[in-house]
């Protein structure tokens, strides 16, 4: 059996056809409104692919070409599987760092100059922080904090020392604080009706289409990263754990599946 990293497993879903997949299964065992298809489809998704690789892979895997995305400053290499679950390369939390928004907008010349740029002063990063973003101010023009664009990639066995009992207990409390923000206000009901499974919009430049919520896009966008950040991504994130935790917490699978996904044998554990 061979075994993979979770960050890996998630790559694989996301290289699927999520948008069209058609999972008959519940995400929770308490109903959550407020997710939209294609949430509910990366959810359900990875839940199968740890709970039946083989089947997620005969039934549900549907390979679509993806747009390589700019978002980091590490690209990641042919991903690859071990074969010992103890490997040191498998348990190893590696960092990445978020390009900016502003880089990543001016196309892939200028990310490419960023990553450059970003090589040779990631020393920095170790030895004192904030020089390093002195050196980002002074070179780019962008004010941020090291925090703020660092990526923490979760080897294998991350659990945060959590337990079924802790994760069920936390996904309960989430649910439920989100019901009682939908209620808090007049105007987060009118908002939420509308867009709570759009929350994305948040994060969008452009003008919000049909927004007949009485406020305005700011205040709608607003709301919105609000009620994103404090109660869906926290509520994906504790579900995936729960999947994990309660279906296949080694993600194991075969390691002929993986091959012909295009992973390689680890070269520490795997002859
Ligand atoms: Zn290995």
């Amino acid at each position: 059996m061979s075994y993979i990293t979770l960050s890996n497993a998630m790559n694989i879903i996301k290289s699927s056809d999520l948008k069209n997949a058609n999972i008959r299964k519940d995400v929770y065992e308490i109903p959550i409104y407020f997710f939209n298809r294609y949430e509910e489809n990366a959810l359900l998704s990875i839940k199968e692919l740890l709970d039946s690789p083989e089947n997620y892979f005969t039934e549900i895997y549907k390979p679509v070409k993806v747009k390589e995305k700019h978002n980091f400053v590490y690209v990641g290499s042919q991903p690859c599987y071990h074969t010992e679950y103890d490997c040191q390369r498998l348990n190893a939390n590696y960092k990445n760092y978020e390009i900016p928004r502003d880089i990543r907008e001016k196309g892939k010349n200028a990310v490419d100059a960023f990553r450059t740029w970003f090589n040779s002063v990631h020393y920095l990063l170790e030895i004192d922080p904030d020089v390093f973003v002195a050196r980002l101010y002074a070179r780019w023009g962008i004010l941020t904090n090291v925090k703020a664009i660092e990526f923490k990639n979760s080897g294998a066995t991350y659990f945060e020392n959590e337990s079924i009992g802790n994760l069920k207990f936390d996904i309960t409390s989430l649910i439920k604080s989100a019901g009682r923000f939908y209620y808090a206000s007049s105007k987060n009901k009118a908002i939420l009706a509308a867009f709570s499974k759009l929350s994305f919009l948040g994060e969008k430049d452009e003008a919000i289409q049909n927004n007949k919520t009485g406020f305005s896009d700011e205040e709608v966008k607003s709301l919105l990263k609000y009620y994103h950040q404090t109660f869906k991504k926290p509520l994906k994130q504790k579900l995936i754990q729960y999947y994990r935790l309660d279906l296949n917490p080694e993600i194991e699978m075969s390691g002929n599946i993986l091959n012909k996904l295009g992973f390689n044998p680890c070269n520490t554990c795997a002859n």
